[in-house]
């Protein structure tokens, strides 16, 4: 299941002082079972466009967008069979967790759905499953009794637990500590390899976005500013800094190394590789 934006143009208090672009003329293809990155500075326009995404907001100066074939900027689409198509985590989603209990709250996407009692019952054991959270430990357990990279495992559950064919995670690693961020990070890996859909994830952290994506988008004031590999974005240091952003700190460590005299060939974007090529450089491999 594809999806194609196209032209797409979105104003916040359009005439009034106050008025932001938040998009202007953004366009690009995702193919199936892609995982992708965006990145841009705060302000960039990376949340209206992920709520453009889920519908939640219709484009109101141009645009569209087809998934699976289906127009849902147009006003006869069907939203409900939309939904069951995209999940969206909005950021610190910990914060949207309601009910008495764990199974609960994972519950109430599917329930909305109208799903079948066993089937929500499945469903939500498959979630909790998949975010790490033992549904037999944890199902009766009070959200609010949890950790807070526990409760954010919880709130991605209950995206989960709907089984969209598009994921989309609006800075899922924001404020958690070295291990709930690690943990996460490999949730949403494992969770887009087991049900091959496509991923869309934002993040501010350039490692992650270089490990994990197949393509990284870049936002800059609302304009889609680059798009390609993490190899082909990462080679742009010198643009992505006038934007405010960085490539990943091993690229730029041996972008330095490079710099001072030391004859290195490659640029790595993650941490082992670019152990490897020191190594070369003392003899050493
Ligand atoms: P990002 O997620 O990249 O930080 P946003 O999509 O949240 O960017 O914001 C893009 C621009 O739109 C910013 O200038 C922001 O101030 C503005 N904006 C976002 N949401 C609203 C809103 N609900 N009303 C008015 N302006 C908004
Ligand atoms: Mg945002």
């Amino acid at each position: 299941m594809g999806i194609e934006v196209r032209n797409l143009t979105h104003i916040y208090a359009e005439g009034l002082p106050d008025e932001s672009v938040a998009l202007e003329n953004v366009s690009f293809t995702i193919e199936d079972n892609e995982f992708i990155g965006i990145i841009g500075h705060t302000g960039s326009g990376k949340s209206t466009l992920l709520q453009h995404l889920d519908g939640l907001i219709k484009p109101n100066k141009s645009g569209s967008i087809v998934i699976g074939g289906t127009d849902i900027t147009e006003s006869k689409a069907d939203m409900l069979s939309v939904r069951r198509k995209i999940g969206l985590v909005f950021q610190y989603p910990e914060y949207q967790l309601f009910e008495e209990s764990v199974a609960a709250d994972v519950a109430f996407g599917p329930k909305n759905l109208g799903l079948p009692e066993e089937e929500v019952v499945e469903r939500v054991r498959e979630a909790l499953n998949l975010v790490g959270m033992d549904p037999d430990v944890y199902g009766s357990v009070s959200p609010f009794e949890l950790s807070g990279g526990q409760k954010r495992r919880i709130a991605i559950a209950g995206v989960v637990a709907m089984r969209p064919e598009v994921l989309i995670l609006d800075e899922p690693i924001a404020g958690l500590d070295p291990k709930a961020h690690k943990d996460i990070l490999g949730m949403i890996k494992r969770i887009h390899e087991e049900q091959h859909n496509i991923t869309i994830l934002v993040s501010h952290n350039m490692s992650d976005v270089a490990k994990l994506c197949t393509k990284v988008l870049v936002m800059d004031h609302g304009r889609l500013a680059m798009e390609g590999t993490p190899r082909q974005v990462f080679g742009r240091a010198e643009e992505l800094e006038a934007m405010g952003l960085s490539t990943p700190p091993i690229t730029k460590f041996i972008k330095g190394l490079k710099e001072a005299g030391l004859a290195i060939d490659g640029n790595p974007l993650l941490i082992d590789d670019g152990a490897e090529e020191i190594l070369k450089v003392f003899g050493k491999r």
